[in-house]
């Protein structure tokens, strides 16, 4: 069996893990205590009762269609960055994820927490994960194995909030870069040692330490607005320094996408050895003149960098054609 079936058919038992262990939980009308907590009319006295949770919970086909949007965008992402091989349209693609899936949706169509959901949803028979969480976590990954990491091109809403402040980036030491990634290893393995523990101990600490969701939401404790705040700061230089040392989630993407037969491609029947492309990645994603599918984050600064295509083609002359 090949490596690629392989990881497929590992997808799909854990997929049918999620949904079997929790069939039953699919019914479940969850009741959240602050609807079995006295309501504002039995209290009075002008009371108003807080909105602890946020966002409030969507009519079921309106999360069904979150799932679809996701879905749709990972395609456009990948018909953006494999096919039409446009940075311009990415942006776009970008600015428009952080609008919906971050603004508006305030962070919450996130594969990134759902680790956490479908480790629990996997250890503990009590605990039911909705259908909607089981598929925007296997999705993405389902995606990275044929094309890379789609989902992280103009599609999750922290990593395109990172790709859009990101003006002056520095590279990073390869050394550097390859130690700091490892954190993001640590975080997954923490994640998930929190997720397993008894339910009254259990911590989803990946949404706990979300950085960026305060800011979507406009809302939360000043110490993670601040965080945000710093990890934009630092994006501005630093490519993505979420992404590629923190996010667990990339970590799963970084191991799906080494699979993918398609992604991004640097011009190989028109290389020019000029190493115009690695020197414009900012993500270090780049080696032998090559794209590196595990470290590839989609964005398509490549394209726009190289005298073959892109905004500059109309200004490069072939060797040929010089008199
Ligand atoms: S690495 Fe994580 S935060 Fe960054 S774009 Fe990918 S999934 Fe999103
Ligand atoms: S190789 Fe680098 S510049 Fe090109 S799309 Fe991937 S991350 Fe972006």
């Amino acid at each position: 069996m090949s490596r690629r079936r392989a990881v497929l058919a590992l997808l799909a038992v854990c997929v049918l893990g999620c949904l079997a262990e929790n069939a039953q939980g699919q019914a479940l009308h969850y009741e959240r205590p602050v609807e079995r907590a006295p309501q504002e009319k039995d209290i009075g006295g002008g009371y108003v009762t807080p909105k602890v949770q946020k966002p409030l919970p969507r009519r079921a086909w309106l999360e069904i269609l979150d799932v679809a949007l996701l879905a749709a965008a990972m395609g456009v992402s990948v018909w953006i960055v494999v096919k039409r091989r446009s940075r311009r349209w990415l942006v776009a693609l970008t600015v428009a994820s952080v609008g919906y899936f971050g603004f508006y949706r305030e962070g919450c169509v996130c594969p990134i927490g759902s680790i956490q959901n479908v480790t629990v949803a996997l250890t503990d028979p009590n605990y039911h994960i909705p259908m909607v969480v089981t598929a925007t976590f296997f999705l993405p990954l389902l995606v990275a194995v044929f094309y890379g990491r789609a989902f992280c091109g103009g599609v999750c809403a922290l990593g395109s909030i990172q790709e859009l402040v990101l003006l002056k980036p520095v590279q990073v030491p390869r050394r550097l870069d390859q130690a700091l990634g490892l954190l993001k290893y640590v975080y997954l393995a923490a994640a998930i040692w929190y997720a397993v523990l008894p339910a009254a101990q259990r911590d989803f600490v990946i949404c706990r330490f979300d950085p960026f969701v305060s800011l979507f939401r406009r809302s939360g404790f000043a110490h993670m607005l601040a965080l945000g705040a710093g990890f934009l700061v630092l994006g501005m230089f630093v490519g993505r320094p979420y992404c590629r040392y923190l996010c667990p989630y990339g970590g799963l993407l970084s191991w799906f996408s080494r699979l993918a037969a398609r992604g991004v491609s640097i011009t190989p029947n028109k290389e020019l050895d000029c190493g115009l492309c690695a020197e414009a990645c900012p993500y270090g994603a780049i080696e032998e003149m090559r794209a590196v599918r595990r470290k590839c984050l989609y964005c398509a600064r490549c394209y726009a960098a190289c005298p073959r295509e892109g905004p500059l083609v109309k200004a490069f002359v072939p060797l040929g054609e010089v008199r």
